[in-house]
């Protein structure tokens, strides 16, 4: 049994439907809270929340009238509290209030924090059996098939919003999982496709932050451009789907047409496409079990007129090489692959290593983890939370040798 519905099968719910969206002030947010926008009177918002920025939190709060919100930081209730005064809107604090926004009731869930820090709020949405897209990749990545047991048990509907798993869900339903002998989930290669390793090794933030196609936040724009992202998204297909990394191929597809695509054992090949724009694979969440209307251009293939493939460069972009050395490995290590990445991604915004040794760092932290005989199934929320805070202080002790280090 899967929590991935892998059929069109669920009767459509009839009247208003209630949602709440995690990280409503980020990019994904931003786009689902567009196509609530865009849909006046279908749905009504129970909670939002944010880490730190409450202009954006508060602004959204009073447009959609949400009935709750959470800010993460601390420091900026006070502010929250002063920018929502009289609007009759709660608000809570801290990462028990993120936990509460997403266990109060709705039938529709955006989980699109960023970061190991969405797995908690998650969790809390799994637990009370809702349907929930997902885009916080990490929080799979961080607690591996345990995060969709859990789900199974409660009866959650997970509904992939990645892009890439969004298509192989779509390109799913026209087989029976059994038939399924492959995935396929596509690249674009990111901003330094074809740069030479020298190159690669000391791109600058600003480079790293040119992504060609998709308009991201910084953490996932820098990952594209590491390949990192895409080493995520094999783990996290592996998760969904309950895939071996056998069956999870990556091709680089630079102009970011089709998204993925699923084998079956007949060999048909069914694919999923669309112009580059994360508000189609959240619109399919959204309407679930139906289509709604997406506000995304349209595609015309004529225009494009190419649509080329590349294999995956594994030497150039040993991130992408890690993801499949980290899900073989199992028991904890997808968990350490992530930690590690988000231990070197704010480094190197932080300036503190060349963009090169984000994927030395994370490669450190994973042989460390081994050798140290640290290796053990995650039974739980708190082991995967364990897992993570541990790897992230093993990252944080290898950052000043790593950093040092010249290639
Ligand atoms: P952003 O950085 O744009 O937004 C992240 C959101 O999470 C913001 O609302 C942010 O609040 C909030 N947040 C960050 N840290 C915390 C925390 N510790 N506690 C509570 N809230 C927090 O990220 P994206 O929207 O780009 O990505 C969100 C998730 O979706 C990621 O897991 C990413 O991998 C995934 N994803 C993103 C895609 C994209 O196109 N952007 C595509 C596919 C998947 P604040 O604004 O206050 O900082």
């Amino acid at each position: 049994m899967s929590a991935v519905p892998l059929k069109n099968d669920k009767p459509v719910q009839a009247g208003v439907r209630t949602v709440t969206v995690l990280g409503a002030t980020g990019s994904i947010g931003d786009s689902t809270m567009d196509l609530l926008r865009g849909a006046p009177g279908r749905y009504r918002v129970e909670a939002l929340t944010a880490n730190s920025n409450v202009a954006g939190l508060a602004k959204l709060a009073r447009e959609f009238d949400a009935r709750f919100v959470a800010i993460a930081d601390a420091a900026r209730f006070g502010e929250l509290k002063d920018a929502l005064a009289g609007s009759g809107i709660e608000c809570g604090v801290g990462e028990s209030a993120i936990i509460e926004a997403a266990s109060r009731p709705t039938d529709w869930l955006m989980a699109a924090v960023s970061g190991a820090a969405g797995l908690k709020p998650a969790l809390a949405a799994v637990d009370r059996g809702t349907t929930i897209a997902l885009a916080n990749k990490e929080c799979l990545v961080c607690a591996g098939d345990f995060f969709m047991q859990r789900a199974v048990k409660a009866g959650a509907c997970i509904l992939p919003a990645d892009s890439e798993h969004n298509a192989l869900f779509q390109a799913l339903s026209s087989g029976n999982r059994d038939e399924l002998t492959r995935v396929i989930i596509t690249a674009s290669g990111g901003p330094f496709r074809t740069w030479a390793p020298a190159d690669i090794e000391k791109a600058t933030l600003a480079q790293a932050l040119k992504h060609p196609n998709w308009s991201m936040g910084q953490k996932i724009t820098i990952d594209s451009a590491s390949m990192m992202n895409k080493g995520l998204e094999v783990i996290e297909a592996a998760c969904l789907f309950a895939l071996t990394p056998d069956e999870i191929d990556v091709l680089v597809h630079p102009q970011s047409i089709v998204h993925g695509m699923v084998e079956f054992s007949d060999r048909s090949v069914v694919a999923q496409l669309g112009t580059p724009d994360m508000r189609t694979p959240i619109a399919h969440c959204l309407g679930w079990p139906e289509r709604i209307a997406g506000p995304a251009a349209k595609l015309d293939l004529a225009k494009i007129g190419q649509l080329t493939f590349e294999a995956p460069d594994f030497a150039r972009f040993p991130a992408l090489r890690l993801a499949y050395d980290a899900l073989r490995t199992g028991n904890g290590a997808t968990t350490v692959y992530n930690a590690a990445n988000e231990i070197a991604v704010a480094a190197f915004i932080g300036e503190k290593i060349r963009f090169g040794a984000i994927a030395r760092l994370v490669d450190a932290t994973m042989n460390g983890w081994i050798r140290a005989g640290n290796l053990a199934p995650l039974g739980s929320a708190d082991d995967a939370i364990a897992v993570d805070h541990n790897a992230r202080n093993m990252a944080a002790s290898l950052l000043p040798q790593i950093a040092a280090k010249a290639t």
